[in-house]
């Protein structure tokens, strides 16, 4: 059987001077350079936006990043305008070993829906294609690590547990937004659901 090294979101954006920069989030990268070398599958997710994006305040007349609104799949944070297609802070951090990918995995590019999973867009309905691929992959155990741990690692964890995948998020290779708790929140979230946290 086979495991999947699953890298979450580590873009320019997520990192140190990027628009919706996670604090440190560069530091992972050595480590999960030393786990793409040791995995058997190696998938990267890439936050990947239209300009005109729901979950972009920039988009919302009177509203801030990091305000919550209700959309008609349910309550979404607001965020900077970050990972936009096509510009630099939407690439892989150059540090990244980019090359060891097997497949990456888009997400986020229907205007209407975020999606923080690399499995399911925030309706928790439209999957990526990324269950089907681990599957016919013969993948029995999913390890994730990248940005942000609180939201995209997070969401995409507790989805991977629904689809009877062995599931672990190595801490050390994560880091977080951690805002307005979100951290302890996600943490609860992924013991509760059986994540094993490393
Ligand atoms: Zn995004």
């Amino acid at each position: 059987m086979t495991e999947a090294l699953i890298v979450v979101d580590v873009q320019n954006d997520f990192c140190p001077g990027g628009a919706l920069a996670v604090n440190d989030g560069h530091l992972i990268i050595p480590l999960v350079n030393t786990m793409i070398s040791d995995a058997d599958l190696v998938i990267f997710s890439q936050d990947w936006h239209p300009l005109d994006h729901s979950s972009f305040s920039a988009n919302h007349i009177g509203k801030n990043a990091f305000e919550q609104i209700d959309m008609h799949y349910g309550p979404q944070t607001l965020w900077p305008t970050h990972c936009v297609q096509g510009s630099r802070g939407a690439e892989f951090h150059a540090d990244i070993n980019l090359n060891a990918a097997d497949v990456i995995i888009r997400k986020g590019m229907n205007k209407d829906i975020d999606s923080y999973s690399a499995f399911y867009e925030n309706d928790q309905t439209t999957p990526t294609g990324l269950t089907g691929l681990l599957k016919e992959k013969n993948v029995s155990s999913v390890k994730f690590v990248g940005l942000a741990l609180d939201f995209c690692v997070a969401f995409s964890a507790l989805d991977a547990v629904k689809h009877d995948f062995d599931v672990s998020v190595v801490m050390d290779a994560c880091k977080a937004i951690d805002n307005q708790g979100s951290l302890d929140s996600a943490i609860t979230r992924m013991r509760n659901a059986g994540v094993q946290l490393i």
